[in-house]
C-alpha cells in the first residue's frame, strides 16, 4: 500500500500507537521489530483491542482485513510522519547536540508557547521511532514544532532531519558523549553537524551562540547562510548567580529572575531559548518568566532539601562533558555546609572508557570537596587521582556507609549514568 492511502487511513485513525498495552481505540498499530521482540505477533491482538488498522511486515500476520501489509514497518512509520510533517507550513525547530537537549527543548517550548500553540517532543522521545511519533502527534492547530533528536552514531542526526525537516535548528553543544558509537570527538562533530547540513541545504535558520567556539567554527566550515548569532549581544540575558541555581537579568530591566536550575551550562540552555524566543518574537519579559518558571523533574540538575542536607541531583545521565560541567558548577558553589560528591560510572566511552574516567578524576581533585565518593567498576580510574575517596562497586556497600556516616548539614552533588541509577542514594538519606 501506498503512503498516500495509508496517510488516508490516519486522517480517519485517532493517532498511531506502537505499544499494545496503551492502545486507544481506533489507533493504528505500528507492529515493530526489536532485538528481542516482534510485534508482528501482537497485531491480531492489538486490533481485538480496538486498533482501526494493525501495520505488520509479515504476511502470515496479514490476514486480517485491517492488517495493512508493508515491506518495513519502521520505514513505513517514518515515511508516514514524513507525509504528515509535509502538510505544516510552520517553523519547525529541530535541535540536538550532546548535553542539554531536552533542558533546552523544556526552556524553548515555554518561551514559545508565551505567543503560540507549540507542539514539541514529550520527554526524551528523541530517536528513529519517537521522532516520527511525535510528528504524528502533531495536530491542525499547531503553530509550531521543537523536536528533539538524538543520536549515538553517524547518520543518525540526517536521517531524522530528512523525517522532520526542520525550518530552524541548533546544536546545544558538541561535547563528549557517545564516544563509542560516533567514533571519539570528531565523530561527534561529523554526526550532529549533519543537522546544520540538512539546514543549508534546504535553507533553514540557524541559531547559534556566538561564544562556543566549537560551534562557530563548525558553522564556519560548513558555510552556513542564514546563520542568527546570539550570547554576547546587547540583547543578552545577563548572569547575576550561578549557583546553587542561575539568577538572571534582561537587557531593559534591573529586575532579576531566579531559576530552579544551576549552573553557568544551564545558563547557556536559557540564553538559547531567550534568543529563539525573540527571534520569533516572544518579549523579554515573557521569555524571562517562562525560564524562571521552569522546574526540572528526573533527576536533570535537580534540587532537593532533605532535612539539613541539600542535594543536586544529577543522576538522570552523564558522559565527560556534562560531569565536568557539573563537577566545576559545583566546585564553584558557595555554601557553608560541607561537600560531597558521589560520582557513578559513565557508559558508552569504549575504548575512551578509562582516559576519560582519569580526566574527570584529575578535574575533581582539582576542585574543593570534603568528601569524594566514586561508585562502579570504571570509576576505578578516577581512583588514580583520588587516592583519598570512598570506592563503592555495589549499592548495598555504598548505601550502608551513607547510613553510617550520617551526613548532615552537608550539600551533595550525585552524578552518574542513566543505568548507575544513583537517585537511590535519596532514599537512606
Ligand atoms: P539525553 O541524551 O538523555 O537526551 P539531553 O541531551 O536531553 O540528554 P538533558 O536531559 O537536558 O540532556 O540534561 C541531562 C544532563 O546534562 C543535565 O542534568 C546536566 O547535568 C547536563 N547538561 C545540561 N545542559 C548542559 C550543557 N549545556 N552542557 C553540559 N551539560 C549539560
Ligand atoms: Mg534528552
Amino acid at each position: 500500500m501506498q503512503i498516500a492511502e495509508i496517510y488516508e487511513k490516519f486522517k480517519e485513525s485517532k493517532g498511531v500507537t506502537t505499544d499494545t498495552r496503551k492502545i486507544g481505540e481506533g489507533q493504528i498499530f505500528f507492529a515493530l521489530k526489536g532485538e528481542k521482540f516482534n510485534a508482528n505477533n501482537f497485531a491480531e491482538q492489538a486490533i481485538a483491542l480496538g486498533a482501526s488498522y494493525a501495520v505488520v511486515d509479515e504476511m502470515e500476520h496479514a490476514q486480517n482485513p485491517q492488517c495493512i501489509l508493508v515491506d518495513d514497518v519502521l520505514e513505513t512509520l517514518q515515511k508516514l510522519a514524513n507525509f504528515h510533517r509535509k502538510t505544516f507550513n510552520i517553523p519547525v525547530i529541530g535541535l540536538t547536540g550532546s548535553n542539554g537537549k531536552t533542558t533546552n527543548k523544556e526552556l524553548l517550548v515555554r518561551v514559545l508557547s508565551k505567543n503560540f500553540k507549540v507542539h514539541a517532543t514529550k520527554g526524551n522521545l528523541n530517536n528513529h521511532i519517537g521522532v516520527p511519533l511525535t510528528l504524528l502527534e502533531m495536530t491542525i492547530d499547531t503553530e509550531m514544532a521543537v523536536i528533539e533528536m538524538g543520536a549515538n552514531h553517524q547518520r543518525e542526526i540526517a536521517m531524522l532531519s530528512s523525517i522532520c525537516e526542520p525550518t530552524h535548528g541548533f546544536i546545544t553543544n558538541l561535547g563528549k558523549a557517545h564516544l563509542e558509537g560516533f567514533g571519539g570527538e570528531e565523530g561527534v562533530r561529523k554526526g550532529k553537524g549533519e543537522l546544520f547540513d540538512f539546514l543549508k541545504n534546504s535553507n533553514g535558520t540557524t541559531f547559534v551562540n556566538q561564544t562556543d567556539e566549537k560551534l562557530t567554527s563548525l558553522i564556519k566550515e560548513k558555510s552556513m547562510m542564514l546563520v542568527v548569532y546570539y550570547g554576547a549581544d546587547e540583547f543578552a540575558l545577563k548572569m547575576t548567580a550561578e549557583s546553587p541555581t542561575v539568577s538572571f537579568q534582561i537587557p531593559e530591566s534591573e529586575h532579576i529572575y531566579t531559576t530552579h536550575i544551576g549552573g553557568k551550562y544551564n545558563f547557556d540552555n536559557m540564553q538559547t531559548a531567550f534568543a529563539v524566543g525573540r527571534f520569533f518574537g516572544v518579549s523579554h519579559t515573557d521569555a524571562a518568566e517562562a525560564i524562571a518558571d521552569y522546574n526540572p523533574d528526573n533527576n536533570r540538575s535537580q534540587v532537593i532539601e532533605k532535612g539539613s542536607n541539600s542535594f543536586l541531583m544529577d543522576a538522570y545521565n552523564a558522559n565527560p562533558s556534562s560531569m565536568a560541567a557539573s563537577v566545576k558548577n559545583f566546585g564553584n558553589l558557595r555554601t557553608e555546609k560541607q561537600k560531597v560528591v558521589i560520582l557513578g560510572d559513565m557508559f558508552e566511552l569504549g575504548e575512551y572508557s578509562q582516559t576519560e574516567h582519569e580526566a574527570l578524576g584529575k578535574l575533581t581533585s582539582e576542585q574543593d570537596f570534603d568528601t569524594v565518593v566514586l561508585y562502579g567498576e570504571n570509576m576505578q580510574h578516577a581512583l588514580v587521582h583520588l587516592p583519598k575517596a570512598y570506592y563503592f562497586t555495589d549499592k548495598f556497600s555504598l548505601h550502608n556507609w551513607l547510613i553510617e556516616k550520617a551526613f548532615t548539614n552537608t550539600y551533595f552533588l550525585v552524578k552518574g549514568s542513566r543505568g548507575v541509577g544513583l537517585e537511590s542514594v535519596l532514599t537512606v538519606m
